[in-house]
């Protein structure tokens, strides 16, 4: 954990990686803004690498496994579970970060996808998430998403999830974990997102620049299919916001359950590289009309 002090006051930012210790685009980016020296015009910027034990971890030969050692440190953000008595290496951590998580009045979360996908921002299901993902502009592709079943991100975290409290996060996805071009996309969400906290006012030169605006496509989830079986299967491969004409076709089996589309032009949102029970097989939405700026 390191914190980067601004010359002028302003507004506290987390910029968060390996949450997930395979995810190394986030940490990559990071590392190259504290090796530059770098500090924001405005507040205070605290840069967390995550999940530093299951990253230690990571070995090429097995590039899936060290995505957590215990459990999934982005499903352990509720008050209940960090004020638990349970015990785990992902949790002894999460409650070592808590703290800087509450102090910061903005979030970015960097992941990475493990199939191929374009990089997106997940903004949540609150009117604030969308704002922020319209000020950043970068990525894209914005997915106002509502979470999983099986556990709180740290992405919707107490007040970031709380539509009464100014508070905002988002989480970017920046392409596939081992794409090589992922870090960069990685680095420019962290200057957009910057800027749109008021805390940067130009891009540094030693960084990438931002792509020009353009509209940023938002996409909202309705429906996050959770497996329920051990006989789960695509009915073909899907990468990432494929869009299926008509409702009621079906595009997965869950056990005897047949998962159809709910309505018509219906996006598939990051399915699943293997669908294991308990897990988000898939998210579906809808495009709509973007965020306020
Ligand atoms: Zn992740």
């Amino acid at each position: 954990m390191t914190t980067l002090e601004g010359a002028k006051p302003g507004p506290t930012a987390m910029v968060s990686a390996l949450i997930h210790g395979n995810e190394l685009c986030g940490a990559i980016a990071l590392d190259r803004l504290l090796s530059t020296k770098f500090s924001p015009d405005r507040g205070r910027l605290i840069v967390a690498f995550a999940n530093v034990a299951a990253f230690s971890r990571f070995d090429a030969a097995h590039p899936y496994a060290s995505r957590f050692i215990d459990e999934d440190m982005n499903r352990l953000w509720s008050r209940e579970t960090l004020n638990g008595t349970r015990k785990s290496t992902e949790l002894a951590r999460a409650r070592e970060l808590r703290q800087f998580a509450e102090s910061a009045d903005f979030l970015l979360d960097i992941h990475s996808t493990s199939l191929p996908a374009p990089a997106m921002l997940l903004c949540g299901s609150r009117e604030k998430g969308r704002i922020l993902a319209a000020k950043m502009g970068y990525p894209f592709h914005v997915v106002a998403d509502i979470g999983h079943t099986s556990g709180v991100r740290l992405r919707d975290f107490g007040a970031f999830n709380n539509g009464a409290s100014a508070k905002s996060s988002v989480l970017v996805e920046c392409g596939q974990h081992f794409d090589k071009n992922s870090p960069t996309v990685a680095l420019k969400s962290i200057v957009a997102f910057l800027k749109a906290c008021g805390m940067l006012d130009d891009t540094p030169e030693q960084f990438p620049a931002l792509p020009r605006r353009r509209g940023q496509k938002f996409i909202e989830v309705s429906h996050a299919i959770t497996i329920r079986s051990d006989g789960f299967a695509f009915s073909r491969e899907f990468r990432c916001f494929e869009t299926i004409a008509k409702a009621g076709t079906r595009f997965a089996q869950d056990g005897t359950r047949e998962i159809v589309t709910p309505y018509d032009d219906c996006v598939l949102v990051m399915p699943a590289r293997q669908p294991l029970r308990g897990q988000t097989a898939v998210r579906l939405g809808r495009y709509v009309a973007g965020g306020k700026d």
